[in-house]
């Protein structure tokens, strides 16, 4: 604020602003003279990113938003209602490099890391949004959970995204003041990363996409296993679960006849069973061009018993958002 020449306590002024009020037009900071509000906000609080489109389905209890960034390019994010909550799943990157071939994100590559303002700004206009009643559907208009699930993977967006987890959970003004306990940050497995973010000292909840529990099979549907194996990832999520005091959560997408054999099943079970661990089955989301689906409702029944046999918390995910392509894996934002 010194720097463009303004008295020093404006800094909270439009921080409060921007994060408590969610008044981001500066025709709305009257507390501001009105000639310094086009200067602040041009130097200060420049529009990031500007929606091209929200589409909803599942009776508008799903809406995705499809954003445009300042240089054009191209990013989603999705908010979910529910009659108990609200999750916003938000992207760390505008596409992805990690190359797993079931995810549609993976399939155009990486095109750039979003800036921590940018990610920020999907969730405060969210908390906007339904605030002013703009969000279809019912239920409650707090925004109670964030996932870090959109495009892009987190971890390799490191100081941005623990830069946006610090403005989301600061208390007002200085962030939006929620709860690092409503957060999941989901990874490939990016273990030195992992171990970093251990180190942070958050609350927030560890998501590992793990997919498959051998290394063979690993390693083709996340490429990345040839760097980091299945057991360095585990470890590694053992050790964020100790720091974090948190149950990690182990994500597992379902594909017919891949990875959803029995022996399978057995042998995730008994590499967490006894740990502090949530499995979260996803049944696959096909995507275009892909010859893979979803199991059989009898394989993955089984899938979750097997689990269930060795003492494994469980669930299976509700999938949200199919006809949208906001489904997880899907967002890939192609401008249609
Ligand atoms: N890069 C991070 C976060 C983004 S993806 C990660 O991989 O964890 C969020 C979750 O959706 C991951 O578990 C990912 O493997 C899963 N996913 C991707 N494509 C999918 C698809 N087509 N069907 C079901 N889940 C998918």
């Amino acid at each position: 604020m010194a720097g463009a020449g303004e008295k020093p306590f404006r800094a909270r002024q439009l921080s409060t602003h921007y994060f408590s009020r969610l008044a981001h037009e500066p025709a709305q900071w009257t507390d501001i003279p009105a000639a310094a509000r086009e200067k602040l906000a041009a130097e200060l609080l420049p529009e990031l990113m500007s929606v091209v489109r929200h589409i909803s389905c599942d009776d508008d209890m799903t809406r995705k938003t499809l954003w445009r960034l300042h240089d054009g390019t191209l990013v989603e994010s999705v908010m979910m209602r529910y009659p108990d909550r609200v999750t916003m799943c938000v992207s760390s990157q505008a596409g992805c490099g990690m190359n797993c071939p079931f995810c549609a994100t993976g399939q155009a590559g990486l095109d750039r890391n979003l800036s921590t303002a940018e990610i920020v700004h999907q969730i405060v206009d969210g908390v906007r949004a339904l605030r002013d009643g703009e969000v279809p559907g019912g239920g409650p208009e707090r925004l109670s959970n964030i996932v870090f699930m959109g495009m892009g993977e987190p971890l390799a967006n490191y100081k941005r995204v623990v830069g946006a987890i610090r403005r989301l959970t600061d208390p007002e003004p200085d962030g939006l003041g929620l709860s690092q306990r409503g957060i999941t940050v989901s990874t490939v497995g990016l273990v030195p990363a992992m171990t970093r973010f251990a180190d942070e000292g958050f609350k927030c909840r560890l998501a590992v996409s793990l997919h498959a529990p051998d290394d063979e099979l690993r390693d083709t549907l996340v490429p990345v296993n040839t760097r980091w194996k299945v057991r360095e990832v585990l470890d590694a999520a053992w050790e964020y679960a100790a720091k974090s005091a948190r149950r990690v959560s182990i994500e597992y997408a379902l594909i017919r006849d891949i990875n959803d054999q029995a022996w399978r099943a057995d042998l995730l079970g008994r590499l967490v069973k006894g740990k502090p661990v949530h499995v979260n089955l996803i049944p696959l989301n096909p995507t275009p061009g892909s010859q893979w689906t979803a199991s059989r409702p009898e394989d993955e029944a089984a899938f979750v018993q097997a689990l269930e046999d060795h003492g494994v918390p469980v669930t299976v995910r509700d999938t949200r958002g199919q006809e949208i392509d906001g489904a997880c894996g899907q967002l890939a934002a192609t401008e249609r």
